[in-house]
């Protein structure tokens, strides 16, 4: 783990253009020509590396940006889809099948849930939501029909940690797939190098990091990655969820700065994290010692990327937290909006927007209050400014009582 480092893995990459460019062509073509008949067929069947066949299989762009994401995660390889959602509904569904039992982390991304929860029973797949924290109570829920223990390595919004070298130890002893959400974490956090069989990503968030698309990727062996991409049988190239070229091109040169922005990120969220504390607002970031993970994370990660950008407060009611974020929005200290890693902070309130596909009585079970309040720090150069004008904001709606600071 140690010798693991994630970005000089993406930066000793090299690619050019068709002309000596110093960013890859971009192949902006749906379908691929053949020099003879053959080898047409061949390529149907699989048999011929490097040569393309229609765009939903994959595109020269595409496997750039794949390579660099498989760098980033150590796997021997990965494939690009056009969401988030469009890399964990094939995964899931190239692994399982009627009969089979998924246990899954009861906080994990609301679409996620929506998903096991709602629509792969449809299919004959059922899912236990379990506390993904506690090893004894994952390694209960298994049964013999068990395929997949599934998890995001901090999770969507409570940002609980799993222990991912623990759950891979599981996942063997029991011979199943340990597929990990890792979208919260990129260059932090290496599943893969932790064990995990099935890294995911939305690339909507921290990776492309400005908003303006969607993307996914599954990283892991070149069998499960080929497998998903079957004409055949493969869940990803059935199922449809592919990347258009150029928005692969445009996430690869975004991607450059990852590093950067991940450490701006951290930095950002670990000083408000800490003041919010010591002002006595119920906060919870992993880079916090009161963390009930932290511990965990510190011993999986990168320690140069930080704890990462994602932190929440309680604000004490749903009204707090509304008035609140109304008046930070107002002030321009971010953004009223769902979805993470923009260079503005970006906050909401997950019980009724990200998480609201989670039913009520659920969320109180696991401590998703109504105050609640989840922020994507921004890469803001001037942190304590931001600081003092959101505890203002908090005086100002009552969050922050004028004695507590
Ligand atoms: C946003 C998100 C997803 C879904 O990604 P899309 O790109 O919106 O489809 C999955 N997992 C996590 C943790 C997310 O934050």
């Amino acid at each position: 783990m140690k010798d693991f480092k994630p970005a000089n893995e993406i930066q000793d990459l090299q690619y050019f253009g068709e002309f000596g460019g110093v960013n890859p062509s971009i192949s902006d073509s749906s379908t691929y020509t053949f020099l003879s008949a053959k080898t047409m067929f061949d390529t149907f069947e699989g048999n011929t590396d490097g040569c393309y066949l229609y765009s939903r299989h994959s595109t020269p762009s595409n496997l750039y940006l794949s390579e660099a994401l498989a760098a980033m995660e150590g796997t021997e390889s990965a494939n690009v889809t056009g969401s988030g959602m469009g890399a964990i509904t094939p995964t899931i569904l190239q692994i399982c099948g009627a009969g089979d039992h998924i246990v899954s982390s009861r906080t994990i991304y609301g679409g996620t849930y929506a998903f096991l929860k709602n629509f792969t029973p449809r299919m004959g797949i059922e899912t236990s939501f379990v506390d993904i924290t506690k090893l004894d109570i994952v390694e209960a829920a298994i049964t013999e029909n068990t395929k997949i223990i599934y998890c995001e390595s901090v999770s969507n919004p409570l940002l609980e940690v799993a222990d991912i070298k623990g759950l891979s130890t599981l996942a063997k002893k029991h011979n199943l797939q340990l597929v990990v959400d890792n979208t919260f974490s990129p260059l932090s956090i290496s599943p893969a190098k932790l064990g995990a069989d099935v890294v995911i990503h939305s690339l909507t968030k921290f990776i492309n990091g400005s908003s303006d698309t969607m993307g996914g990727v599954i990283c892991g062996t070149s069998d499960f990655v080929n497998a998903t991409k079957s004409v055949i049988d493969g869940a990803s190239m059935l199922l449809g969820a592919s990347m258009d070229s150029l928005r692969s091109s445009s996430i690869l040169k975004n991607m450059r700065t990852l590093h950067i922005r991940m450490k701006q990120h951290s930095k950002n969220a670990a000083f408000l994290a800490e003041k919010f504390e010591s002002i006595g607002l119920k906060t919870v970031y992993p880079g916090l010692k009161s963390h009930t993970s932290h511990e965990v994370f510190k011993s999986m990660m990168n320690k140069e990327y930080g704890f990462g950008g994602m932190l929440t407060i309680d604000a004490g009611s749903l009204e707090k937290a509304n008035a609140l974020m109304e008046l930070m929005q107002e002030k321009n200290l971010g953004y009223l909006a769902v979805s993470l890693g923009f260079y503005k902070t970006l906050f909401s309130a997950p019980g009724t927007s990200t998480s609201s596909e989670i039913p009520a009585d659920e969320q109180k079970e696991m401590g998703l209050t109504d105050g609640l309040i989840r922020f994507s720090i921004g890469l803001d150069n001037d942190i304590e400014r931001t600081y003092q004008m959101m505890k203002e904001s908090m005086l100002e709606v009552g969050v922050l009582k004028p004695e507590m600071v």
